[in-house]
């Protein structure tokens, strides 16, 4: 694939804020982060998720089946690692299909894509699922693992959230009503009302980015003590192995 600095995500928006080293290792570099057990794990249960919603009226073993066909091997030290987390995994999904049943959804669409022209860039982003409300209007909801605590003022602030709720809007003009990360591991929905005065601040945030991404600025460096790459980045300041869950 080739680099194109003009087409932004979240995830590469994300990455620069986060040190621009990384979004350079990543993006620029076309580098790869190694998967750790619990990036694994989270995509495994993503994955599962996913092909569950593509065929709605499955039950639970169908979920369970396709997160074994969805189950990713890399990322483990060993074996019995591996069978920990897919058994950490299998207990999230079941969790969650009881917490679905008792609150059923309209699932409009799961791992919708999007994409918007914004002034010289395109925004692309796929988002996890999308719920019809009342009145019209619908629901944004990311999954989350949940190994980090959230709350309603993180889904409120979240940068993710706003760019997913912007590309609904413009790109599939839908009418977005709340926002939420759903918590696999809760689990539990936090969902708040959207508020789209906040687009303006996104898209400055957006826009600032993306014309340092442009310059290559890399004029500061992130916290290299969480960094997933800190063991292989020649700018790193620590060397040792990432604290479990980051
Ligand atoms: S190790 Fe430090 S300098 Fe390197 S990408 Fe990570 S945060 Fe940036």
């Amino acid at each position: 694939m080739i680099f194109d600095p003009f087409e932004l995500n979240y995830s590469k928006i994300r990455a620069y804020l986060d040190c621009p080293f990384l979004y350079r290792y990543i993006y620029a570099e076309r580098r790869f982060t190694p998967p750790t057990s619990f990036s694994s794990l989270g995509l495994s249960v993503h994955r599962a998720l996913a092909r569950y919603h593509a065929a709605p009226g499955g039950d639970l073993s169908d979920l369970l089946a396709h997160y074994e066909d969805a189950w990713l091997h890399q990322g483990y030290a060993t074996p019995q690692e591996s069978m920990e987390f897919y058994n950490r995994g299998a207990r999230v999904l079941e969790d969650w299909w009881l917490h679905f049943q008792a609150n059923p959804a309209q699932v409009m669409y799961s791992e919708k894509s999007f994409e918007f022209p914004f002034e010289k860039w395109r925004i692309k982003g796929t988002i996890d699922r999308v719920d019809r409300m009342p009145g019209g209007l619908v629901e944004l909801i990311d999954y989350k693992m949940g190994f980090e605590g959230k709350t309603g003022g993180d889904v409120a602030g979240s940068l993710q959230l706003s760019l997913y709720a912007i590309g609904l809007s413009r790109a599939l003009k839908l009418k977005v009503g709340a926002i939420a990360y759903f918590v696999l591991t809760g689990p539990a929905k936090i969902s708040v009302p959207y508020d789209p005065s906040a687009e303006e601040a996104t898209l400055n945030l957006v826009r600032e980015t993306g014309e340092k991404i442009l310059a290559l600025d890399l004029s500061r460096k992130g916290k290299c003590a969480r960094c997933p790459i800190r063991k292989l980045c020649p700018e790193s300041e620590a060397q040792e192995a990432p604290p479990e869950g980051s």
